[in-house]
């Protein structure tokens, strides 16, 4: 039902922009449109959507992990070329969108195959659609947000203080398989001077009394993402440790009472931005304010200067200032808001205060 009705959006989208025939393989818009995933491997999987219906074309191996849905399938043998079978569904001077993660190998053999049709990207045409999340997707990451939730809400009880960075990485990452996601894909613990660096990879450094700690972690869960930071300190924080997370909780809460309908993507990182700045540590926050999320970690639309992308219901995206004092300490609170009819709401919610912990 979700993916048929996903279809046909797409298919009123291509006859306003003209095009003929949509290719999908290696990306996040063919589990979209199907539900299906393709593995990134040599051997081509690949739905074509036009106006007579999608076909996934899939080697003959895959097609019994392919749930039946509402496209055919195309099964191609070992001995045979898929790039001959996709191509013989093409208009031969049409023109042709393609998923932006296609592989150029068998772009260039579809070019060699359609020398008449025109070559587009895809994107333009599924951007809109994965962007405005519909119901079904909302439900996905609202679970996603909450399991990583339940991890923040366990993290005052682990022991940072004399442990590795890779140690307390590996147990945010068993957390988040123990409350409920799929896979873990990234998991940042970033302590004393390393917290100032974004996107810290856990390190053999051992976390000491006084550090501050940025734990930011998300994996994947039914498909959809989650994403979320929060910042802990080991001891009693001092009055500029204090200081900066309050700032960068003032960025985060005035960018989210910022969202709205109709408001640009970059007037959030404006708001988040502005009150940095005011506080004097403009030049320290050193990232965009946020990312769209959904069955990617990072997708459209950013938050960042330049984009004057208008929000609309239905957008899911992160919000997660940061101040980054270079070789002392960082703070980051992220959290994933979702756009209603009126302005925004969190879908996490764990508590966003600068905890002790030990
Ligand atoms: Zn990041
Ligand atoms: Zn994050
Ligand atoms: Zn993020």
């Amino acid at each position: 039902m979700v993916f048929a009705q996903r279809v046909r959006t797409l298919l009123d989208q291509m006859s306003l922009a003209g095009v003929d025939t949509v290719l999908l393989s290696v990306g996040a818009d063919l589990p979209y449109l199907t539900g299906y995933e393709t593995t990134p491997l040599e051997r081509l999987t690949m739905l074509v959507v036009d106006s007579a219906g999608s076909t996934l074309v899939v080697p003959e191996l895959e097609a019994p992990r392919v749930a039946p849905g509402e496209f055919e399938i195309v099964a191609w043998k070992e001995t045979s070329n898929p790039l001959d079978v996709v191509a013989k569904m093409c208009p031969p001077s049409g023109s042709i969108a393609l998923g932006d993660q296609t592989w150029s190998v068998f772009l260039m053999g579809l070019l060699e195959r359609l020398p008449k049709a025109r070559f587009r990207s895809a994107t333009p045409l599924l951007r809109p659609l994965r962007a405005r999340k519909d119901a079904a997707e909302i439900g996905l990451l609202e679970a996603a947000a909450a399991t990583v939730d339940r991890v923040s809400a366990r993290l005052p009880s682990v022991r940072f203080r004399g442990r590795r960075e890779r140690e307390v990485a590996r147990e945010v990452m068993d957390m988040m398989i123990q409350e409920g996601h799929d896979e873990g894909q990234f998991w940042i613990v970033a302590s004393g001077p390393n917290s100032a660096s974004p996107h810290h990879e856990p390190s053999e450094r051992t976390i000491e009394a006084g550090d501050v700690v940025v734990v930011d972690f998300g994996g994947r869960q039914a498909g959809y993402c989650s994403d979320t930071a929060r910042t802990f300190v080991i001891g009693e924080p001092t009055a500029e440790q204090i200081r900066v997370h309050a700032t960068v909780l003032e960025a985060q809460q005035q960018a989210l009472a910022a969202c709205r309908p109709g408001a640009t993507a970059e007037s959030i990182d404006g708001v988040a931005r502005g009150v940095i700045e005011q506080a004097g540590f403009g030049e320290y926050f050193i990232h965009r304010t946020g990312h769209g999320i959904g069955l990617e970690t990072h997708e459209h639309p950013y938050l960042v200067a330049g984009n004057n992308e208008v929000l609309e219901p239905g957008m899911c995206f992160s919000i997660e200032p940061g101040i980054y004092l270079p070789g002392r300490f960082g703070v980051r609170i992220e959290d994933i808001v979702m756009v209603t009819e009126s302005h925004a709401v969190p879908l996490n919610n764990s508590d966003r205060s600068l905890r002790v912990v030990s």
